[in-house]
């Protein structure tokens, strides 16, 4: 496996492999690597010839007040992941080499990324627009994989691909959790213990609507109430921030729960540390 630090060298790289032939699988990441990045690197790998993988905490998707400085940052244990994984190139840049410091340009998306987290975080997914439409620039890659557990961000990219004809195929991956339910995420690591053992609790709530919605139940109010209910029996270390019912490919809202096809998204602070947490599920 090849570490890459340089935007120019991977784009060269990239585009020699392209002209002789071969095929490019590109999983954006920001690196702190665990086992939801490595089952994207596990769809990937056998769908092209060469398996990039970027490991950027991109600056611009992070709000002022957000968590950029805290984030963890692992570049030798990600190194060693992804090379298990049979990736070829790590490309871990310097935000400075990425961003002169005077950049100007920015891919903003404008009707899925409005609401559910977008609310909260105006700046985030231009970030995100912007940073994987840089990294399709760099690697090249005719395939890219990304994780169900960003569900909004799968919309607004894939939106952005169809609006910009980007010659990219997306791929979505589903949620990895771990044992007890909680889905895998580099901000677990911020929980106390106290926060971590009542987390699960987020995915037996989403899990309990589910259930909810199979007995009949249709009417948004009533299954967001029964979700904080269930959290709040559990524990009072949930702050939940909202919880959406929203059609799985524009994310807008929908009035009324359709059994099939219906996304239900959720942020939820925990309160001792102020960790947002995200997961959803797919009706
Ligand atoms: P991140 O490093 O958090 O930006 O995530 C990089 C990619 O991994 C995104 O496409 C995420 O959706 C995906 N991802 C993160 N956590 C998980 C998970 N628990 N299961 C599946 N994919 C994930």
């Amino acid at each position: 496996m090849k570490l890459i630090r340089e935007p120019d060298e991977l784009q060269a790289l990239a585009l020699s492999f392209r002209a002789s032939g071969k095929t490019i699988a590109l999983v954006p990441t920001m690196g702190n690597l665990h086992a939801g990045h490595a089952s994207l690197m596990d769809i990937a790998r056998p769908q092209a010839d060469i398996l990039i993988v970027s490991d950027f905490v991109n600056p611009t998707q992070f709000g002022p007040n957000e968590d950029f400085d805290a984030y963890p940052r692992t570049l030798e244990a990600d190194m060693a992941l992804a090379e298990a994984h049979g990736v070829d190139i790590l490309f871990a840049p310097a935000a400075s080499s990425i961003y002169k410091a005077d950049a100007s340009t920015f891919v903003k998306e404008n009707s899925c990324s409005q609401g559910l987290c977008g609310r909260s975080r105006p700046v985030h997914f231009q970030g995100v627009c912007t940073v994987v439409n840089l990294l399709f620039n760099l690697a090249v890659p005719h395939l890219a994989v990304f994780g169900q557990k960003d569900a909004q961000q799968v919309a607004v990219l894939k939106r952005m691909v169809r609006d910009l004809h980007i010659p990219v195929k997306l791929l979505v991956a589903p949620i990895v959790r771990e044992s007890d339910g909680l889905a895998l995420s580099s901000r677990n690591q911020y929980l106390t213990a106290e926060e971590r053992a009542a987390a699960p609790q987020i995915h037996v709530a989403l899990q309990a609507l589910s259930a909810a919605v199979s007995a009949g139940e249709r009417v948004p109010a009533k299954l967001e109430k029964l979700f904080k209910e269930t959290l709040s029996a559990a524990s009072d270390l949930f702050e939940p921030q909202y919880l959406e019912f929203v059609d799985r490919e524009t994310m807008a809202p929908l009035e009324k729960v359709v059994p099939a096809g219906t996304l239900v998204a959720t942020a939820v602070y925990m309160k001792k540390t102020r960790t947002r947490l995200i997961d959803n599920i797919l009706l």
